[in-house]
């Protein structure tokens, strides 16, 4: 056998080998994009190729020609399959992601035999082809072995996938139940960015199908502009000044009731998956869910598997970083959620779904990342411009954040398409909202969430229930998200507890509102605000400073009417006072203690840094 013969054997398994890595990890992450597959199958297959042409270099001139063959061929298929058990050992046990579904572990385990059973094949198929054939006029069908062994590796693999995904398929009902329920939330999505609630670029469609096949209310408001302070009120029906949760970092108490506990005491089966660090156990947020994934803690991975293999190769701590730069954290929680609804969960089931990826930074992946090209005709009029500031970084910084947006709705997409399968339409009630809004061109800080204004208080709320709730209804009235616990107990027929301070929604979504002149009481910090159908007033108990706007006439809060409209303005600032006086016990007084983050470990706070809650 020519050493010729062996290098081009042993490139040809190691370029086998690799591609099939490739696919057996891409099948583990389910990248959002073909381009995904395509490329990690090239970069491992190259990869593969030059790691056997460097092995069976070295080894035909310590061995003979048939045993380096032998070796080199065997070796790459051996070192994939380790790298990805690495991988997996890295994400299953060390950082504690259970894999409950019986196929998914049938899926796993199956993909991981069918390696190392083909790593055995290949190079025996190899070895005994050139064995048999040791003449060059042999060399033909030496080629269509390994051809044939090929199309079997990557055949396999394949078809295994396509068995699991499209497989189990059957009855999740349970006719004349109570319906299942979707809570999803999006970090710091703004509403008006969304198609449902009038934006101009095409963000949402899979947000505004949701819009109009259910209910959409147009003026909803988180009480306070921060992730904790905000899900603790949508998942326990009562404001941060009962529940205590006022700022990132504190702990949701084990004496409340959230909606998980409330749902699971009835007969639900409850599962939660987050990609934010600050929803985790740590914080209080998994009581009363049979299943809580937090992904946050896992890397935010690229589709791309280069990434994937050079940070299985070591420099984890490094790479955990760079990660967040890059993004991809839903997807890991969106591979979570897929991985619960196809282990078919009993029903009816409560299903929290939180994404982050419009949460700031904004890094799209491409093809998200430029499919809004930025138009500086958009920042015309902000703060931004009127403060001298490069009208460019802003559009930029909105078509990057809109592309965050396209992101999250195909992810949704795919999920929807899946919890259809699992739970019809019919039987499922699915609530959209956002946890807060965000600061973009419009008021400071920029691209955070913070203060009482619109951009960051307002958030979509839209209401599925086909059958239950009449399609395409549009609310205008003002409504605050505790409203969200007591809506769902209403909609699934259970009592509304006493205790919830929220009011149901489903007079207001069928059409009557017996309540005139709603409001929404927000705050941040020392700042509170009042929001009525028109009108916003603000008080500053730091400085002083007290704001009145016109929404209808001004909706982006420029025009401070508080001097000019003296008469809405004191009846809107008696309201607010007494309002504060009534829910906090008095006026505000000096709270600003050491930071809630303190004693947290480093990994966690790098994350919270990273997401800027931290600096
Ligand atoms: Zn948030």
């Amino acid at each position: 056998m020519q050493t010729r013969t062996v290098l081009l054997g042993s490139v040809l398994v190691g370029m086998i080998a690799g591609a099939v890595c490739a696919l057996v990890l891409s099948a583990m992450f389910s990248p959002r994009l073909l381009v995904g597959y395509l490329f990690s199958v090239l970069v491992y297959g190259a990869a593969g190729g030059l790691g056997a042409l460097v092995f069976s270099a070295v080894l035909v001139r310590v061995m003979d020609a048939r045993r380096a063959l032998w070796w080199a061929s065997g070796l790459s298929p051996a070192a994939f399959v380790f790298l990805a058990l690495v991988y997996w050992g890295n994400k299953w046990v060390l950082l504690g992601i259970p894999f409950w579904s019986f196929w998914s572990l049938v899926f796993d385990f199956g993909a991981l035999v069918v390696s190392l059973l083909l790593g055995f094949v290949v190079a025996w198929g190899v070895t005994r082809g050139l064995s048999a054939g040791r003449t060059a006029e042999r060399a033909p069908r030496l080629g269509r072995r390994v051809f044939g062994v090929a199309l079997a590796t990557v055949g396999a693999p394949a078809a295994l996938l396509a068995g699991m995904t499209g497989g189990t398929g059957g009855g999740a009902g349970d006719p004349g139940g109570k319906s299942s329920v979707v809570l999803i939330s999006i970090d710091a999505l703004r509403a008006d960015h969304l198609g449902c609630y009038g934006y101009e670029r095409r963000t949402s469609p899979t947000i505004d199908r949701l819009a109009r096949e259910g209910v959409k209310f147009e003026k909803a408001f988180c009480p306070e502009p921060s992730t904790g302070p905000s899900h603790a009120t949508m998942l326990t029906g009562v404001v941060p000044q009962t529940h205590r949760l006022r700022r990132n970092g504190e702990s949701l108490s084990d004496s409340l009731m959230t909606l998980a506990e409330i749902l699971r005491d009835g007969g639900y089966v409850t599962a939660g998956f987050t990609t934010n660090t600050l929803l985790d156990d740590r914080f209080g947020f998994t009581q009363g869910f049979d299943t809580y994934i937090e992904s946050g803690h896992v890397e935010k991975l690229r589709p791309v598997s280069l990434t994937l293999l050079i940070q299985t190769l070591a420099v984890k701590e490094f790479f955990d970083k760079f990660m967040w730069k890059i993004r991809g954290g839903d997807n890991q929680t969106l591979l979570c959620v897929g991985k619960w609804l196809r282990g078919r969960p009993k029903t009816p089931f409560f299903l929290f779904l939180h994404l982050l990826d419009p949460h700031w930074p904004y890094e799209p992946l491409e093809p998200y990342r430029s499919a809004f090209p930025p138009e500086t005709s958009k920042t015309e009029g902000s703060l931004w411009v009127d403060q001298g500031r490069d009208p460019k970084t802003l559009a930029r910084n909105l078509s990057l954040y809109d592309g965050e947006i396209l992101t999250v709705d195909d992810g949704l997409t795919r999920f929807l398409s899946l919890l259809e399968q699992v739970s019809p339409a019919e039987r499922t009630l699915i609530v959209f909202t956002a946890d807060h809004g965000e600061n973009l061109g419009d008021h400071e800080p920029y691209f955070r969430h913070q203060d009482v204004y619109d951009g960051s208080v307002q958030v979509p709320l839209i209401l599925h229930c086909p059958g239950t709730l009449e399609a395409g209804r549009t609310v205008d009235a003002v409504v605050e998200n505790s409203a969200i616990v007591p809506t769902i107990l209403s909609l699934i027929g259970d009592d509304i507890p006493e205790w919830i301070e929220g009011e149901s929604l489903v007079p207001l979504a069928r059409g009557i509102d017996g309540t005139p002149d709603r409001r929404a009481f927000v705050y941040s910090g020392k700042r509170f605000g009042l929001r009525t159908s028109d009108w916003k007033v603000i008080i500053d108990f730091k400085n002083g400073e007290r704001l009145l706007y016109d929404l209808a006439a001004d909706p982006a809060e420029r025009n401070d009417l508080f001097e000019a409209e003296e008469a809405v303005a004191a009846a809107m600032e008696e309201r607010l006072l007494a309002e504060i006086d009534r829910l906090e016990g008095g006026l505000p007084g000096a709270d600003e203690g050491r930071s809630p983050f303190e004693g947290l470990d480093r990994q966690t706070m790098e994350r919270l840094k990273a997401l800027g809650y931290v600096q």
